[in-house]
């Protein structure tokens, strides 16, 4: 069965039926054949609380600084006089070091300069037209590949999170309205529109060069490390992946992850034995555990690097915003000594706290022992539980953010052990912030607050270093990498 078919996602509130297909729609009159596909079952209109405008700096092209920056701001609000709005970046841009050549510089508490009462106030006083581009697309993600743009939305908008609004497959205009944005702004910002990541040459495949002129991302895929294959082959993967996700309803989400990883397995086999992939359509992904399932400290450790990447780095970043917004060339000045070496020394001693002792900081709960918090015996998932992670993992694939340009240029090995690692992460969130609430079963608004913050860091791996990039698809590669942990928080959460 393909992706086209019924499949069983939550809070489709046209029907109770399961909703179905993705959508597809041939954006018209924008000069592109290129199909947009929809996933269902998805909903998203912002729901102005204001959330997504915390936590970061926004990017902002030439074009958006110069349509801002002639407003005398500080002179129309209270809460913009005599503040610092803007970060100048322009000589790190032209150097490949920064995204944009200007940001917008965040309160103390993170939030945007401009947030003011939950509202933007350069939307209501200029209009919506008029905010940074990098606003107007939030949340949504399209991924541009030799089969049609994927679109996609980030759980680091609550409204995505928690799937308010209509559907997307009713929002046909506004995404391809989104998606021509999109193209124009990557121009713009001389990228590709594969998640606006800058565009590397097509790999050679099998000794023969892929075709120059065909400038469309995705041309090849990585696999894993050092196993190239030609999009339309990954297709019979990507198949595959989607009617485990969408079709498999009678296996909990405990036996999709590792099911997934097994068919990402036996397709390497496959290609290394020289056989099509399209024999995958014909393997059944489901495989006992282990005799021995106790995880390795080195799985252990992996994964918690991932939580301390994902939920504690985030938190020091905010609070050491000197660092981040002191210009690369300015931490090696010793009038900065100070706050570069208190700020590294913050992320070495909380790094090294979690990764190491084991012990993490749930954001406004406490800190709490992450490897006892995982052992601890809770209930079983609910239903709804179930389905909202299947629904994220779903659009994970769907969207096509997990590898390739849009994902740091991991291969679909390592893209695929992230967003395992992502539930996991999700779910010892969720499990510690009940602990020391003195409860024992994971609540769905722990859930929506963990998404939130590690959709964000997600998001945001693009804008790593290569060098930080390329270890993380190495470490990733291993097959099977977190089938054990995921094992035992599983058993954490039988009846
Ligand atoms: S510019 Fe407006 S929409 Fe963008 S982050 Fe700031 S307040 Fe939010």
């Amino acid at each position: 069965m393909s992706e086209e078919q019924k499949h069983d996602l939550p809070e489709n509130k046209e029907s109770d039926q399961a909703p179905s297909s993705a959508q597809e729609s041939s954006p018209a009159g924008n000069g592109s054949s290129l199909v947009l596909h929809i996933p269902e079952g998805v909903r998203y209109n912002c729901q102005g609380c204001g959330r997504c405008c915390s936590g970061w700096s926004v990017g902002m092209s030439q074009e958006d600084y110069d349509r801002i920056k002639h407003v005398d701001w500080q002179s129309l609000h209270p809460a913009l006089q005599g503040r610092e709005l803007f970060m100048h970046r322009e000589a790190e841009y032209k150097a490949g070091l920064a995204g944009h050549p200007h940001y917008t510089k965040p309160r103390e508490d993170g939030s945007c300069p401009f947030l003011i009462d939950k509202l933007c106030f350069i939307h209501g006083y200029l209009g919506e037209d008029q905010k940074p581009v990098t606003c107007r697309l939030f949340p949504y993600s399209f991924v541009e590949t030799p089969s049609g743009v994927y679109t996609g939305v980030v759980y680091n908008s609550m409204a995505a999170a928690k799937n308010q609004g209509n559907l997307l497959t009713d929002q046909v205009q506004a995404l391809e309205e989104a998606l021509e944005l999109t193209k124009k702004y990557a121009r713009a910002l001389n990228k590709t529109e594969a998640a606006m990541e800058v565009k590397d040459a097509p790999k050679e495949l099998d000794g023969a060069k892929v075709a120059q002129q065909d400038q469309t991302p995705f041309q090849t895929v990585d696999l894993t490390l050092g196993l190239t294959v030609p999009w339309a082959e990954f297709l019979e993967v990507d198949k595959k992946l989607m009617d485990l996700v969408l079709n498999r309803t009678d296996l909990s989400i405990f036996q999709i992850l590792p099911a997934g990883s097994e068919i990402l397995q036996k397709a390497i086999k496959l290609k290394r034995a020289g056989q099509p992939l399209s024999e995958l359509q014909n393997f059944d992904p489901i495989v006992p555990p282990d005799s021995d399932m106790t995880p390795g400290s080195t799985e252990e450790m992996t994964l918690r690097s991932m939580f301390y990447r994902f939920f504690l780095y985030p938190l020091i970043r905010v609070d050491e915003k000197g660092l981040w917004q002191m210009q690369r060339r300015n931490i090696l000045n010793p009038a900065n000594l100070f706050t570069v070496v208190r700020s590294f020394t913050r992320y070495s001693f909380s790094a090294v706290n979690t990764i190491l002792f084991k012990t993490g900081t749930i954001p406004n709960a406490g800190r709490i022992n992450l490897e006892a918090a995982g052992k601890k015996k809770f209930e079983p998932l609910t239903p709804e539980l179930e389905a909202y992670f299947r629904r994220w993992l779903y659009l994970r694939l769907f969207a096509k953010t997990y590898f390739g340009p849009a994902a740091a240029g991991f291969g679909v090995v390592s893209g695929y052990n992230c967003l395992m690692a992502s539930i996991i992460c999700v779910m010892l969130y969720a499990k510690a912030s009940a602990i020391l609430r003195k409860e024992n079963k994971l609540n769905i608004e722990d859930i929506y607050e963990a998404y939130w913050r590690l959709d964000r860091e997600l998001l945001t791996m693009g804008q790593n270093s290569k060098q930080e990039n390329v270890a993380y698809n190495f470490a990733f590669a291993t097959p099977r990498l977190f089938h054990k942990v995921l094992f035992e928080l599983e058993q954490s959460l039988k009846a």
